[in-house]
């Protein structure tokens, strides 16, 4: 409440700092703090990668991948490059390309992906043969095992009850999908999944992994932790995986296809070092010294009040002794460079003044500084007696 008679004076006025949705914003929203490196909309924050976005699939033709994902299956034999015999990894699969579709052979054994990876967004269509044969488990089985560890169940279940954990779109063994938006055998259906692998450290579980899944659109298991990946009759508990495994297609007996086989790599998690909204606080003290670091650096490359806004913008991450006496002393200087200049030359830096006493401002509000600097309190005199204030609408 140090400023409350000027707060009372300011508070009818659009501040400078309200500058909303502009290009290098620095000194606008909340500051950083013990598990958050960046501002709220920091503009020092990385831009996301540019993705161009792929198609829908219709029944009749597959739709495009987005433009980073790494194609396994695109309907042609060549794709046959991308997959091994999971029994025997040296040798070709023996499942077929028919009719541009990836089919199992009945008794050919599991197929598996050459390529290993771990986090991934994964997108799946498959088809059940259109021939009904069989019931519960016996009809239109396989599987999809991300890093082969955990199965995502493939049945038909259309008009076919089975046991609810080993449902299609399951996490077979451990968790059955919420709902069954299964279309008519011979159909196509389209999962999506969000893969997230278990993590240990030193024998500790730090994240059990997960696995999201839509079926056909509809959201079948909503971040459903792993449980050490689930099987066959036995309960399964939380374990590790390794950081990368294949992708896994089963082989139960029937012939079911596959097309548009697709996966994005996550990004690491927080908790593995990752960038992310809320890190570790060690995680977060290191970015916000680097980010302190780099503006410094940019800092020594600007001349006047910019080199100034750059050292103050410095301390939003990161205190420092040398910023921080830079920073004041240039503070002094700016006022006294503009507090005695003729109305038409004051008019001419009436953006910088401005920018200059907003970022005072932030930092005395945000506890940037300490204490507010004496420049803050001028310059907020020269801007009301300039009349720059700006009535809210
Ligand atoms: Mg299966």
């Amino acid at each position: 409440m140090r400023h409350f008679t000027r707060s009372i004076v300011w508070s009818g006025f659009v501040l400078a700092s309200t500058a909303p949705f502009s290009s290098a914003a620095p000194f606008y929203g909340d500051p950083p703090d013990e598990t958050h490196p960046w501002a709220i909309h920091d503009d020092n924050r990385p831009q996301p990668a540019r993705v161009e976005p792929g198609t829908f699939s219709s029944q009749e033709k597959p739709g495009q991948p987005p433009s980073d994902a790494v194609v396994l299956f695109d309907g042609t034999a060549d794709s046959l490059k991308n997959w091994a015999s999971d029994k025997s990894p040296d040798q070709p699969t023996k499942w077929v390309v028919v009719d541009g579709t990836f089919q199992c052979v009945p008794g050919s054994g599991y197929t598996r992906t050459k390529a290993e990876w771990g986090d991934c967004q994964l997108h799946v269509e498959w088809s059940a043969p259109s021939k009904v044969e069989g019931n519960s488990q016996g009809r239109g089985n396989s599987g999809i095992f991300p890093m082969g560890k955990v199965e995502v169940q493939v049945l038909d279940n259309y008009n076919n009850p089975t046991y609810a954990d080993g449902f299609a779109g399951s996490v077979y063994g451990v968790n059955p999908p919420m709902a069954n938006p299964l279309q008519a055998p011979g159909a196509w259906q389209v999962y999506d999944i969000v893969f997230r692998r278990p993590l240990f450290k030193d024998g500790t579980m730090l994240d059990s992994g997960y696995l999201t899944v839509f079926v056909n659109g509809v959201l079948v298991q909503d971040h459903t932790p792993i449980e050490g990946g689930g099987g066959h009759m036995r309960r399964s508990y939380d374990k590790a995986f390794p950081d990368k495994g294949p992708l896994q297609l089963q082989d139960h007996g029937n012939p079911v296809r596959y097309r548009n086989i697709w996966y994005r790599p996550l990004p690491a998690r927080a908790i593995e070092g990752g960038d992310v909204s809320h890190m570790s606080p060690e995680a977060t003290k290191a970015k916000r010294e680097s980010l302190a670091a780099s503006l410094r650096a940019d800092a020594a490359r600007q001349q006047g009040s910019m080199k100034m806004l750059k050292l103050m913008e410095s301390l939003v991450y990161a205190s420092d002794a040398a910023a921080l006496a830079g920073s004041t002393k240039m503070s002094a200087a700016f006022f006294a460079s503009v507090k005695d200049l003729s109305a038409d030359k004051l008019e001419a830096q009436k953006d910088e003044i401005r920018r200059v006493w907003s970022a005072l401002r932030y930092c005395s509000s945000k506890k940037i500084l300490a204490a507010a600097l004496p420049e803050e309190a001028l310059l907020g005199d020269l801007i009301e007696k300039a009349g720059w204030n700006e009535k809210k609408h």
